[in-house]
């Protein structure tokens, strides 16, 4: 008899809930890890390498609690893979490397890899990795998946934003988190249909609206950059996005589950040439992860009239670790502040908020003083 197989991801921020779909359509069980905290940290970074990258550390300590934790289950576990030149290609071997060593054999290492070039090559490959990852189905089983988890993403990212709006404009401290935590709570368990999907999302999307806030004020902006899976998920960074949203701030995040994939899986072309041209004299070559689209996106947020910039860098990542050198020019050259801030199993929360606060009250006082100087140059002038 085949054994049965649970699947468990990297749980990356709020959209676990499409993952689960995903799985759950396809007929598989599924175990979400929980968000990372001081003992799945302290377990990955144990049992890791030194040398190897934060993200790596969180998620092996996800993965072995899980399976510690699960001895009578046969797991997929769901991981990223790349040809580098980063260390997010050995990620896979690594993982079932340690594993092993630590004595587990009731798991299989399942990867999902982009696309590459040659397409003759690339395109059989990616589909072959992809039988390997969720096994054979009717077609329209695997589109449905694909569809309800794209459109569980696309509705969590739409609550997530208006939750973010809402925060630093809210009457009453705490409203809007309070009406976004129903509101997915409601989509994660959805029906697996788009129309239900839909339906909940604007009902949600209205009740947001109707938290007492005040509209027409202009805050500071302050735009987040850097490593794709740090700046997804909010118990990794800290919460960064609502700690900047309490202190008063419009805070955007370059990279989400919706953006990332159109850029990196569909529309890779486009996505290069547009970073190479915004990139010209700073980065203009393929350094791993997300170091070129964080010079881009920084680049992007000045042109679109941001007051700053937050790099969100974990520890030991080399392409951030470059882009940091390079936007400190960055950050000269188009006058906007940067602020790059570090992330191992070190950061402690007060120091954090301290930094982060002393940043915001910064470009406070930036905005205010440009504010001031508009008025006197229009007051001189008439
Ligand atoms: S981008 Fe950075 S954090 Fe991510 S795998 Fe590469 S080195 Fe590690």
């Amino acid at each position: 008899m085949p054994r049965k197989v649970t699947y468990v991801f990297p749980r990356m921020g709020y959209s676990y809930a499409a993952f689960e779909s995903f799985f759950q359509i396809l007929g598989y069980d599924v175990i979400t890890p929980e968000p990372s905290n001081s003992q799945t940290l302290k377990r990955g970074v144990s049992n890791s390498p030194e040398g190897m990258c934060f993200p790596f550390k969180i998620l092996l300590g996800q993965f072995l609690k899980v399976l510690e934790e699960n001895p009578d289950k046969y797991f997929k576990i769901v991981s990223l893979e790349s040809y580098g030149p980063c260390r997010f290609g050995y990620y896979s071997p690594l993982y079932a490397k340690i594993l092993k060593d630590r004595g587990f054999d009731n798991f299989e290492i399942v990867n999902v890899e982009g696309i590459y070039p040659p397409w003759y090559r690339g395109i059989p490959r990616f589909f072959k990795k992809l039988i390997k990852l969720i096994g054979w189905h009717t077609p329209w089983t695997g589109v449905k998946a694909f569809l309800i988890a794209g459109w569980k993403v696309y509705a969590i990212e739409q609550l997530e934003r208006k939750l973010y709006y809402l925060i630093p404009r809210e009457k009453i401290v705490g409203s809007a988190e309070k009406a976004f935590n129903r509101a997915f709570e409601r989509i994660h368990h959805a029906p697996n249909k788009v129309k239900a999907i839909k339906e909940v999302l604007n009902e949600e999307l209205k009740r947001m609206d109707s938290v007492k806030h005040v509209e027409n004020v202009e805050l500071p902006k302050v735009g987040l950059v850097g490593e794709a899976y740090m700046l997804m998920d909010y118990s990794n960074n800290l919460e960064i996005e609502k700690k900047l949203a309490y202190m008063g701030v419009d805070v955007d995040r370059s990279l989400w589950v919706t953006n990332w994939t159109l850029d990196r899986i569909i529309k890779t072309k486009e996505h290069l040439n547009h970073m190479l041209e915004v990139n010209k004299g700073y980065l203009d070559f393929f350094i791993g992860g997300d170091g070129q689209e964080s010079i881009m996106n920084t680049i992007l947020y000045k042109q679109k009239g941001f007051d700053g910039v937050i790099q969100v860098l974990p520890f030991g990542c080399l392409p951030e670790t470059v882009a940091k050198q390079i936007l400190s020019n960055v950050s000269e050259d188009y006058d906007i502040p940067v602020l790059s801030l570090s992330f191992d199993e070190q950061t402690g929360e007060a120091g954090f908020i301290t930094r982060i606060e002393a940043f915001v009250d910064m470009i406070k006082d930036r905005k205010a003083a440009k504010v001031g100087k508009k008025k006197s140059t229009t007051v001189a002038s008439q």
